[in-house]
């Protein structure tokens, strides 16, 4: 039976940084993929959005309030300055966009893939491909690792074994959340889990005749009436509720809450004081050449405002001010994981110590998506994958 001394489940993003930070010829990586890093070179529509200038733990989510501060001392050790040397030292230069958001200066996310498979395949790492881990077992102080492909099923001993298999976000990319079940094998719980940065679902009783609308918003995110996140951008109308760069950012607050009192208050004309458009409408209605149902024509898009003043029952200025300042959805649900970037949830953070090395079975370790931990729109994901995969890869090198 061939041996080795780690093997690294999963070749994307936290699986490809470990192999490159402690990558010879005594580390195999296993991908069930035919290629490494596909989602990784997918990441930021194709520009692969690393980190962001704004990394801190503020920008992540976990079950255990506990947590955090772990999280928060990883994060210090390996945090964005870290990554970016990491890259450069693998010939990338990455800089940061006007909202933070890190990015190698190409722009091109599948390079970052290309520089990582170049350092790991000089390091000597025997790289499987279109390879699944199937089983994992406990032998002596090893584990007993049952992969599977094409040419069948085989046995390979690995004294340490760590998951950087990923969540169930975006199953196109190899991750359909079928690793949990080699973690939960071994002794392992697994949070509630949730897709998160995905479209929302919504009522749509008051947006039927808006699909395709995109229209520039603030977004207040409302639990149980309560203000948890507010951003601008785009929000785009689509026949099952809202999507766009503004609701992607918004679900990490809320994917996980969707069964009780979640909703959406968009302000149509973010731009536009309340006061301003009270005015402005207060002039307007008194031109009586505009026909009814089309005064809020040459302020919104003409099917915006003709929903607006459906949903406002009337042409009172107060009544349509109060809708276009707070039009509200109410989330019914997300679109799920396959249109989902990253798992809210996953292993619990109490079940592993602070080197991300299994509290119950030594040897094991787990990096990435897996872990209950997911981060906000903008690299935070990515740089998790890095930080965690560094804190092992310290932990593999001592
Ligand atoms: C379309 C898209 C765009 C994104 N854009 C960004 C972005 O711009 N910025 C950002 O920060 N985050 C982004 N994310 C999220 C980010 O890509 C993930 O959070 C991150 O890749 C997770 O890293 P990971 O190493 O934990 O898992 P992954 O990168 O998902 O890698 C897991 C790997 O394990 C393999 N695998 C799974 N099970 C097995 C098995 N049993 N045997 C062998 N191999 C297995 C999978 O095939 C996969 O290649 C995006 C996600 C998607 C889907």
């Amino acid at each position: 039976m061939e041996k080795i001394k780690t093997l690294i489940v999963g070749a994307g993003a936290s699986g490809l940084t470990l192999a490159s930070k402690i990558g010879n010829s005594d580390v195999m990586l296993v991908e069930r993929l035919d290629r490494v890093g596909k989602k990784l070179s997918a990441t930021g529509n194709g520009q692969g959005n690393v980190s962001n200038e704004g990394v801190g733990v503020d920008k992540y989510f976990t079950s255990d309030t506990r947590a955090y501060n772990k999280i928060e001392k990883m994060l210090s050790r390996y945090g964005k300055e870290e990554l970016i040397r990491f890259f450069e030292s693998k010939g990338a230069v990455l800089t940061a966009d006007e909202r933070g958001r890190i990015y190698p200066a190409g722009k091109q996310a599948s390079a970052l893939t290309d520089l990582l498979r170049y350092d790991v395949a000089q390091r000597g790492v025997k790289v499987c491909l279109s390879t699944r881990v199937s089983a994992l077992y406990r032998q002596g102080d090893g584990f007993l690792v049952t992969t599977e492909n094409e040419s069948g099923k085989k046995s390979i001993f690995a004294q340490r074994v760590v998951l950087c298999a990923g969540g169930k976000a975006a199953k196109n990319f190899g991750t359909d959340g079928s690793a949990y079940a080699l973690a939960k094998s071994l002794g392992h719980s697994v949070t509630a889990l949730y897709p998160s940065l995905v479209q929302l679902k919504t009522d749509t009783e008051h947006i039927k005749s808006l699909k395709g609308i995109r229209v520039y918003s603030q977004v207040k995110a409302l639990i149980n009436g309560k203000e948890v996140a507010c951003e601008t951008g785009d929000v785009i109308f689509t026949d099952y509720g809202v999507s766009g760069d503004v609701i992607f950012r918004l679900s990490a607050f809320v994917s996980d809450k969707t069964e009780g009192d979640v909703t959406l208050s968009i302000d149509l004309l973010p731009d536009i004081s309340e006061q301003k458009l009270r005015d402005v409408l207060q002039q307007k209605s008194k031109l009586t050449h505009i026909p009814s149902g089309e005064i809020l024509c040459g302020i919104l898009n003409n099917q915006m405002g003709r929903a607006v003043v459906k949903r406002a029952k009337s042409e009172s200025v107060n009544a349509l001010v109060d809708v276009v300042k707070r039009f509200k959805l109410k989330v019914t649900g997300t679109l799920g994981y396959d249109y989902a970037q990253v798992t809210k949830g996953g292993i619990p953070l109490s079940e592993v110590d602070d080197e991300l090395q299994s509290k119950s079975c030594k040897g094991l370790y787990l990096a990435g998506e897996i872990l209950d931990v997911d981060g906000r729109c903008g690299g935070y994901n990515l740089q998790w994958a890095f930080t965690s995969a560094s804190v092992i890869a310290d932990a593999l090198k001592n």
